[in-house]
């Protein structure tokens, strides 16, 4: 037989083998909290002595710690091994259509500082990534110990260019094929980007409190100045290659005015905040008694408390937005099955009025069966003071996970 004709797999060096291995013990104890060396050992399907070796090796780097004693299986004690999750700092960007933020995250979630800005509609791309690069820069001098920046942005964004193919409702127009990663330029270190409902899925997923209960597949549904959706299965983002995906221009009504994006009654053009500002004022001229009619510059904020103080047009409005919210979520359960949805954003602060809302409008049309195996929820109240910010830290911090070699030098004691 002819060697020609044999294909042979690449070789890996003992450096590649070792940096893929510690990823794989660093991953699995972000998912598992503290684990004993010999659970790791079992986990990973290496030996004691291998994985000995590389805790070692993790604990010099100050990348893992020891807890102390455990009682692991058949009552017998062992010393904890556990991710130290200040070893290393990252920075969450999150540019919206409005405004942007930045902040200074740990592994594990906990925001440190954070800065922001608004845009108008004089705001030129320009002025709004000096000022982010600006920021990070400054950020980047004064801790070196920051391994990697995440940056989530409005869809519909292409993964692969990061191009923002189109901007629905930006404060400034010239975003549209804005390619972010040139605009930016180079740092010092990685630079990760993501689909803002994307980043926010990771970040419920990782950062949030309960999710791991519920199941395995869970629906990140932002509902703010945007609209859309993204998906976690087990930890993992269930991307596409190129287009996230679009929640926010399914049709919701067919026959139903003509969105930017070409498509008719779009969910957006029904429950984004702009949407609903503009349902809440138009109903306002037939509503002079609602205490919202002696308010000036309204914001859904204003809604939701009128609500909560039981002001009818207010509760009336609120419903409203349950039912369109309530389209969207059957949507995402009919697509995706989910175990979990969690609507996050600003929208979500309608609580739970809006929250029993959809629940309703679900439990009316999908299959009862399908209904009980999903568990719908809004955010969580931390991460709810700015989803898509934690959502950019946890992109950056996967980033980390996958490369261990950003998680050396200039380590933190946990
Ligand atoms: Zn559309």
């Amino acid at each position: 037989m002819s060697d020609k004709n044999v294909e042979y797999s690449p070789g890996k060096n003992y450096e590649d083998i070792s940096s893929v291995n510690k990823s794989s013990i660093i991953k699995f104890l972000r998912r598992s909290g503290v684990c004993s060396r010999s659970q790791i050992s079992k986990a990973m399907g290496l030996t004691q002595a291998s994985i000995s070796k590389i805790i070692a090796q993790l604990i010099e780097e100050n990348i893992v710690y020891e807890t102390g004693y455990i009682t692991g299986e058949k009552g017998r004690r062992s010393i904890g091994i556990a991710l130290n999750t200040r070893c290393k700092k990252v920075l969450g960007v999150r540019i919206s259509r409005r405004s942007f933020a930045i902040g200074l995250f740990d592994l594990a979630g906990q925001m440190y500082e954070s800065v922001s800005g608004q845009f108008t509609a004089e705001t030129t791309l320009h002025d709004v990534i000096g000022r982010i690069r600006g920021s990070l820069n400054n950020y980047l001098a004064q801790y070196p110990e920051i391994a990697s920046i995440g940056v989530a942005v409005p869809g519909p964004f292409n993964q692969r260019t990061s191009e923002i193919i189109l901007t629905t409702s930006m404060a400034t127009s010239d975003w549209t094929n804005t390619n972010l990663r040139d605009e930016l330029g180079d740092f010092p270190v990685p630079i990760a980007f993501s689909h803002d409902a994307d980043a926010g899925a990771l970040a419920d997923w990782w950062f949030g409190s309960r999710v791991s209960e519920l199941g395995t597949s869970l629906v990140h549904f932002l509902v703010g100045d945007g609209v859309g959706a993204g998906h976690v299965v087990d930890g993992e983002l269930a991307s596409w290659p190129n287009f996230s995906r679009e929640l926010g221009h399914i049709s919701i009504n067919v026959d139903g005015p003509v969105c930017l994006c070409g498509n008719h009654g779009c969910l957006e053009m029904y429950c984004s905040t702009f949407a609903f500002m503009k349902m809440v004022e138009d109903g306002l001229a037939d509503h002079p008694e609602s205490s919202l009619a002696r308010l000036i510059n309204l914001t859904s904020r204003d809604v939701f408390a009128a609500a909560k103080a039981d002001d009818p047009f207010a509760v009336d409005c609120v419903l409203r937005l349950g039912q369109y919210i309530g389209y969207g979520v059957v949507n995402i359960i009919y697509a995706y099955e989910p175990d979990i949805v969690i609507i996050s954003n600003e929208m979500a602060r309608g609580g739970k009025l809006l929250l029993e809302r959809v629940r309703e409008v679900v439990r009316e049309r999908v299959p009862a069966v399908i209904y009980h195996k999903v568990s719908i929820q809004l955010e969580d109240d931390w991460l709810m003071n700015d989803p898509v910010l934690y959502g950019a830290a946890a992109v950056a911090v996967g980033h980390c996970m996958e490369s261990p070699v950003m998680l050396l030098g200039n380590n933190a004691g946990h």
